[in-house]
């Protein structure tokens, strides 16, 4: 619950939007990489959820099919590392993209991109990992005779693509359980909103430190009452490269589903009206006589860092909707306080309505929980994979 003070000023890029119908949809497939791992970027005139139909280990061919998507004409090229060849067609209501394998590999990871930085249209990324050798090519599905191909475009202007370095440090991220102590939050009929944060926040804590590449913190580990300001000084001590706060609405039974906020650009400069009105929002001192959360706003007025919360937000919005319903509108643009850390990446996440009794009993069930923290995680490893910046492009 983010109570009165959450000020809406604007609606996500619409990336999840369905497709209304079959023009084009996919506009082109390039790839870059090595025989080691190897990327595909399927660019794309809108949003799209695509579907892994083979993933490789019986054919070695790689089949993901994107329902309700068109593409204009033949599409198929040469391959590129790990990729002999591929072909999109027309097939089921949509596109599928076969993937012929050159050698042993599986799908590390798929995420869809937003137009952002420099980039104006959607882009799907596969990115495959080697795991073993060579395939011999009579083993692999037949996409039609390989002498036939033409001379792949895509794999040569993608070939300039520059692997991004390798993180050396852990990433730091800190995980803000809402609510807590003489604060409930949001009261379902089971269960109250500060006790599944708590749970949440510890389980993303054990699911992220597993990968051994996070240091994670969290804002609260038990069942107490923690300043909002006292959270965004933790992230801000800690030098977090990821702050997210996990929370649980409240509203109408009827209304469920989860959605994340980022911070506005038109929030900034209203947070004196809404400290004034929220008590969710107290105790944040604007009025204080340090540096307080005037010189936070300035800091955080950073573009950039707004820009990477919001492909951030983004990211988690399509990997918690394999799992759990979301509002229509799953990505907001808020004015949250407990989002205005200096130059950390940071999003607020109603993980759905604890007055919603579908949703209530999901987040107060250890199972479901696990597999909703579990796609907040696979966001996060996306968000930090080291190849991001060539995905941004
Ligand atoms: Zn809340």
């Amino acid at each position: 619950m983010i109570a009165g003070g959450l000020i809406v000023v604007g609606l996500g890029a619409g990336a999840f939007a369905q497709a209304s119908g079959m023009a084009a949809g996919i506009l082109k497939v390039r790839l870059g990489g090595d025989a080691a791992e190897t990327r595909l970027v399927i660019d794309l005139d809108r949003s799209v959820s695509g579907k892994l139909i083979s993933d490789g280990a019986v054919d070695n061919t790689v089949v993901v099919a994107f329902p309700k998507v068109g593409v204009s004409g033949d599409l198929k090229g040469a391959g590129q590392g790990v990729v002999r060849r591929w072909t999109v067609d027309n097939q089921g209501g949509g596109a599928r993209l076969n993937i012929e394998l050159a050698r042993k590999a599986q799908v590390a990871r798929r995420f869809l991109l937003p137009p952002g930085d420099g980039v104006d249209h959607y882009r799907y990324v596969i990115d495959l990992r080697a795991t073993g050798g060579a395939v011999d090519p009579r083993v692999t599905r037949a996409l039609g005779p390989a002498q036939s191909l033409p001379q792949d475009q895509g794999a040569r202007r993608a070939a300039t693509l520059i692997r991004a370095d390798r993180p050396s440090a852990r990433k730091v991220i800190v995980i803000d359980a809402g609510h807590g102590g003489h604060d409930p939050g949001a009261i379902g009929a089971n269960v109250h909103e500060k006790v599944v944060t708590l749970a949440a926040a510890k389980a993303l804590k054990a699911r992220l430190e597993k990968t051994g590449r996070y240091t994670v913190i969290l804002t609260r580990d038990s069942d107490r009452y923690v300043t909002l300001e006292g959270r965004v000084q933790i992230a801000r001590r800690a030098d977090a490269d990821l702050f997210i706060s996990l929370h649980a609405d409240a509203g109408p039974e009827s209304t469920s589903g989860a959605s994340v906020y980022t911070l506005s650009e038109k929030g900034e400069g209203r947070v004196g009206k809404v400290l004034a009105k929220d008590d969710w929002l107290m105790n944040a001192s604007l009025t204080g006589g340090d540096r307080g959360v005037g010189q936070i706003l300035l800091d955080l007025s950073q573009r950039a860092t707004k820009n990477r919360s919001a492909v951030f937000a983004e990211m988690l919005v399509s990997e918690i909707s394999d799992v759990t319903p979301m509002l229509r509108r799953s990505h907001r643009d808020g004015n949250l306080i407990v989002l205005l850390a200096p130059d950390v990446p940071a999003v607020l996440l109603e993980m759905g309505f604890i007055t919603s009794p579908s949703d209530e009993a999901r987040l107060n069930t250890a199972a479901s929980r696990a597999r909703l923290v579990n796609s907040i995680g696979d966001a996060i490893d996306r968000w930090f994979s080291r190849d991001m910046k060539i995905a941004s492009r």
